[in-house]
Formats: C-alpha cells, structure tokens, sequence
C-alpha cells in the first residue's frame, strides 16, 4: 500500500492510482463519520466488513446486467475498481420513510412509501449535500436530462436486486444511496455505479425485530457498529466458519 499513489482520500475510503490506466484501488477505512463529520470515531473492523459486503453487492448487480466500477477485490481492505467520472449526485432510493424524508416532511419513520422515491443531493460537504430539484440539476450542468433519466433506471433497478438479496436474509432494505460514474469509451460514456454500497450508505431494519443493523447504530448510538455490520455480513454469508454445523442423527 506504501509505495501506492493516493489520489484522494475520502471520509471512508482513500482511492489510490491502480496497476493499470482506467483502475482505482479502492480502500476501505476504519473511520466513520455522521452529521457531516460533526461525529467521528474509528471503529475497528468496519472497513474489511465494508469491503466484502460491497463485494458482494456488485458482484450481484453484475451478474444481473447492472453494470458496476468493481473489477475484483485485492485484499481485506482493497479492491481494484474502475475508474470513472462521478456525476457530483448522490442518489438515494427510498422504500419506507426514515431520516431526511421522515423528518422533513413529519412522516413517521418506518411507514412504507406507496411507491420508491428517487432523491438527488448535490455532493458537497461544506453545503451538507442539499436535496436538489431535476431544475437544478440541468442549470448547473451536473448532468444531461439522458443521463437523469438513466440514473433514476439504475438506482431503481439497484432498489430491486437489494430488496430481492436482503429480504431474502430477514433484512428490510429503508433506504440507500448510491453515487454514479461517466466510463468513458472515446467521445461515448456508460453509466456505472461506483463507490460502496454498504450499510454505512443504506437502511437496513431486521424484518422481525425492526433492529437497525446499519450507521444508525453509530448515528443515534445503539450499540456496537462493527456487530451490527459483521451480522448483515454473517446472514450474506460473507463470513467464514459461517456454515452452521448439523449434528448427525444417530439411531
Ligand atoms: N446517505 C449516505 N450518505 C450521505 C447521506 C445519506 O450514504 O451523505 C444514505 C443514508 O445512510 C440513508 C440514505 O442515504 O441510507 C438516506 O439518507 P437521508 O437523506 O435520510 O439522510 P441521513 O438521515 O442519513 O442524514
């Protein structure tokens, strides 16, 4: 990792300059933060449990046609991505009323939308990445009304395969963000998903007990973060020793 050039570092991750032209190598930090970086802890074991679970992720959006930055993962805390020019938008899918949305528009956390809510912010820290209308969007030039209209596709399409994979381990996914990059191919450019999807950036309530297994637990201090983010892991199947052992019926 020494001898890698950083490019940028982040409040999660740091991208240094890949093996070959077009990659990143991603790594995943141990550091968490929340309220715009009003709230800041190093939480031992985060960052390898990201890593994997946003392996995971990817790998599932590929095999199902959703093109993603992810090449391969290196090591616990390193994968290899592709490089590509984020769109400054962080899109966020919305399922059941949490956070922002239950708050600004006094809708009780928990309640289910009648249908998903796309949202954009504009990602920038200094302004608290503010909700911005599409109006903005095309004002400002942060992306084509094409580009949008892809966008909202791949966030939903993005909505439906983690729904389908976490209902599936007992897991409500409330809501996620993800953030979308321009690969470009000469004078043509594709848009993938990049950065993580990980419980740092999505809601994940236990189905039974409504439990929150996500940077909630960070956010509003409920506990261990790394234990709530090793059983979203545990129930993926992402750990190892994981397989449950059955005693043999004798007689
Ligand atoms: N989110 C994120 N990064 C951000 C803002 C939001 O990953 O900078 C995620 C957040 O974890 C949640 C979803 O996007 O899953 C919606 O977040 P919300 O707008 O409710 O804001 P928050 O309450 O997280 O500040």
């Amino acid at each position: 990792m020494a001898r890698r050039k950083k490019i940028y570092e982040g409040k999660a991750k740091i991208m240094f300059e890949g093996p070959e032209p077009g990659t990143i190598v991603q790594y995943f930090k141990d550091d968490t933060t929340a309220f715009n970086s009003k709230k800041r802890d190093v939480i031992e074991g985060k960052g390898v449990l990201n890593n994997r679970i946003s392996e995971h992720v990817m790998v599932g959006l590929d095999s199902v046609g959703i093109p993603t930055h992810f090449i391969r993962r290196l090591n616990m805390r390193e994968q290899l991505v592709r490089a590509v020019e984020i769109i400054p938008l962080e899109v966020v899918v919305r399922n059941y009323a949490a956070g922002t949305l239950a708050k600004r528009l006094g809708i009780e956390e928990g309640t289910p939308l009648p249908r998903p809510i796309v949202e954009f912010c504009y990602k920038n820290d200094d302004l608290g990445d503010p909700l911005v209308a599409e109006e903005h969007i095309y004002a400002f030039n942060w992306a084509s009304q094409h580009d949008v209209e892809h966008m909202v596709t791949l966030a939903l399409r993005v909505n439906d395969y983690m729904s389908g994979l976490l209902f599936a381990v007992g897991i409500r996914l409330v809501d996620f963000k993800i953030e979308i990059g321009r690969q470009y191919d000469g004078d043509f450019h594709r848009l993938i998903v990049a950065d993580e999807i990980t419980p740092d950036s999505c809601r994940l309530w236990d189905i039974e007990s409504g439990k929150k297994l996500d940077k909630d637990v960070f956010r509003l201090d409920l506990g261990n973060l790394s234990d709530a983010y090793a059983e979203v892991a545990r129930r993926l199947d992402l750990l190892p020793g994981n397989n449950a052992v059955v005693p043999r019926r004798t007689g």
